[in-house]
């Protein structure tokens, strides 16, 4: 058992990998949903999903109307910054370059960050990684610059997967992932850890994520990245290109061309920007696309909330481009293929991990249900089988206790960390510097 699971169950009290679980509600599987169906999860991994109930003898099971979905794979965030409130500029701006050197943001965001980070790094991440799973995020891409903070700090495992630094893939220990996250490809932003540098040297590696043409569709900077990531040998099977507002329906070819991905984050682009990027180009290009949140200042809190974003732009800008079953995929199996990693999460099917969330909703149409989901509308989420995040009656059901109530929108749920004394730890951190802490869930009506 990897150490970070012993943390949690010991936490919890959740003997969770010594017995089965079966979970009963509207499964939503790769080729099917079953109605009235069963996951069984057995040493943190999916055993088995049915119509009717597996015959397993001794396993704690909880029945549910519920909508059980896998858990969502986040490649593009910051997560720390999750600890602010949400940035707004009252204007918009050309390119990425332009904001970052407000001085606005840099009072309310950058610096702050950079100086919280050095003390309360393990809390802000505990704080930000309930954010994500709290909105069905399993696994996610982004937790900090490696340049800054070379060493990896224990803490970031446990909770959500971190794929580029703590995924629960390779064994135990952090630093052993083969998923890089690049802030850019002008020199001060291609900051890489020495093992990812190794790591592009030699090709061994699964993806890099890079920032890239983050800007107005019509803005010069950002129209001339994408040769400048070729340029820097950085386009190939293994790239995700993250924003892309600048990229033309040409560049969107190559990127197909050459198995390259897109990732697309709608919400900060719109909010940063005041529009995004081509997606239909990347569509008709066929080219793979992954949706994901950014972060919370200027994007969204969770996959959650950028999937209801994306569907109401898809719907409005796109003439419906996108249908609820694509956007699922865009935020489960596709990024998880896009990291190959889609042989251990992204899906609901025997053998993978059992990363997983059940989500209150109209069971007869569960895609639908997911893109117009609330934040408390989450009623379950699993990492590895474990229970971190959900309504006390589901956690009781599974065996959790020991864990701290949080309100979301106005109903309360579990969570299995100590947050009370974590949250009062940063409002009094962020105080310091005359902030407040940005809230755990953007309510909607
Ligand atoms: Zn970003």
């Amino acid at each position: 058992m990897k150490p970070f699971l012993v943390a949690l169950v010991l936490f919890l009290a959740v003997p969770a990998h010594a017995e089965t679980l079966l979970i009963n509600g509207t499964i939503v599987a790769p080729d099917q949903v079953f109605q009235n169906g069963w996951l069984a999860i057995e040493d943190g991994k999916i055993r088995s999903v049915t119509p009717s109930r597996p015959d397993v003898k001794g396993a704690r099971e909880l029945v549910t109307k519920d909508i059980v979905f896998p858990g969502f794979v986040d490649l593009h965030n910051h997560p720390l910054y999750g600890i602010f409130p949400r940035w707004r500029p009252g204007k918009t701006y050309a390119n990425r370059y332009q904001w970052r050197g407000d001085a606005g943001y840099l009072r309310a965001i950058q610096n702050p960050e950079g100086k919280l980070v050095t003390q309360h790094f393990c809390d802000m991440d505990t704080y930000v990684e309930l954010q994500a799973l709290m909105g069905g995020t399993t696994s996610i891409l982004g937790l900090f610059e490696p340049a800054d903070t070379p060493k990896v700090e224990p803490c970031v495992a446990g909770l959500a997967r971190n794929l580029d630094w703590a995924s629960g893939f390779h064994g135990p220990g952090v630093g052993k992932e083969r998923i890089a996250n690049v802030l850019g490809v002008r020199p001060n932003d291609i900051r890489l850890s020495p093992q990812a540098m190794e790591m592009v040297k030699t090709g061994d590696y699964d993806l890099i994520a890079v920032h890239l043409a983050e800007g107005r569709r019509d803005d010069a900077e950002s129209k001339a990245e994408f040769a400048q990531l070729k340029a820097l040998g950085l386009l190939s099977e293994k790239t995700a290109v993250i924003h892309g507002g600048g990229l033309t329906e040409a560049n969107f070819a190559e990127l197909a061309k050459t198995g390259g991905a897109f990732i697309w984050s709608p919400r900060s682009n719109f909010e940063l920007y005041g529009e995004t990027a081509d997606v239909a180009a990347a569509v008709r290009q066929k080219v793979r696309i992954a949706l994901a949140p950014d972060w919370s200042p200027t994007g969204s809190m969770n996959m959650l909330a950028e999937l209801n974003y994306a569907k109401t732009v898809s719907d409005r800008d796109f003439d419906r481009l996108f249908s609820s079953k694509y956007l699922f995929e865009m935020a489960t199996v596709v990024p998880a293929r896009i990291a190959r990693i889609d042989d251990k999460v992204g899906s609901l099917k025997p053998g993978l991990f059992a990363d997983v969330f059940l989500l209150r909703g109209d069971a007869s149409r569960p895609y639908d249900a997911l893109v117009g989901a609330k934040p408390q509308d989450v009623t379950l989420t699993l990492v590895s089988g474990v229970p971190i995040y959900g309504t006390d009656e589901h956690l009781t059901k599974l065996g959790a206790t020991g864990a701290e109530k949080v309100t979301v929108c106005g109903e309360t749920r579990t969570a299995a960390l100590p947050l009370a004394g974590l949250t009062a730890r940063l409002q009094k951190a962020l105080a310091g510097e005359s902030l407040q802490l940005g809230p755990l869930a953007e309510c909607r009506r």
